[in-house]
């Protein structure tokens, strides 16, 4: 995918990415673990498609939408937003950063074990496989000084204490057992980030490029 390592399923038709190609990678990580900041930084290194779910979504709210108004909701309380909204979203984007830039980050998708299914359904049906899942290490009490300072900086509607909380509960619950499962199937490069920005760049990209080749 997505959850199979490059060469392990070739579909005969389709969209067949050639063994390296760009990056392809997910990254899986808490609430204030600097997902997106780092995502944008590793998307410029690779050349490739940032595709943040949080911020799709976020879009379509502040658009106003059909899909806006039906996940504003969800984004508010802190809630996932249900994976049958998601999927759909989640493969026109791929499809869209594939067509511009033959790769992408997918930054926060998967996040509950129907997601991952379906991120394996739709890496099979274009003939494409991840190189790799990131996930960031962050303690706990570092997530929760962050959440707590952005929230009054960046004035994002979700980033009131109560809501974090919830954040981080539905986080350990539905999407760290992600990590197990891709932990299992080799795919899974873990970070440290409790350092600097800079510095966890840096070992992002190595461990990605590394995990290219
Ligand atoms: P954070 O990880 O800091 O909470 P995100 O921007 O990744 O921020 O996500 C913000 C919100 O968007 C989530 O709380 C959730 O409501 C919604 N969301 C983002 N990605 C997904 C997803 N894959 N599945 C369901 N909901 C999602």
């Amino acid at each position: 995918m997505l959850g199979v390592r490059v060469g392990d399923r070739r579909p005969a038709v389709g969209r067949v990415a050639d063994a390296g190609g760009r990056l392809r990678a997910l990254l899986i990580a808490p609430p204030g673990a600097g997902k997106g900041t780092q995502a944008q930084r590793i998307c410029a290194h690779f050349g490739v498609a940032d595709i943040s779910t949080g911020d799709v979504f976020r879009r379509e709210v502040a658009a106003g939408t059909v899909l806006g108004k039906e996940v504003a909701s969800y984004l508010d309380r802190g809630d996932l937003v249900p994976d049958t909204l998601v999927g759909e979203v989640v493969r026109q984007e791929i499809q869209k950063a594939l067509d511009a830039t033959g790769g992408y980050l997918l930054d926060g998708f998967p996040r509950t074990l129907p997601q991952a299914e379906a991120a394996h359904a739709i890496a099979v049906d274009m003939g494409i496989a991840a190189h790799a899942v990131v996930t960031f290490d962050v303690p706990r009490a570092v997530l929760l000084e962050r959440l707590m300072g952005r929230g009054t900086s960046d004035g994002r509607s979700d980033d009131t204490e109560a809501t974090i909380r919830h954040r981080l509960e539905v986080y350990d619950a539905q999407t760290a057992p992600l990590l197990d499962f891709y932990s299992g199937q080799g795919m899974l490069v873990r970070i440290a980030a409790d350092q600097s920005i800079d510095e966890v760049t840096k070992v992002t990209i190595a461990a990605l490029e590394e995990a290219m080749h």
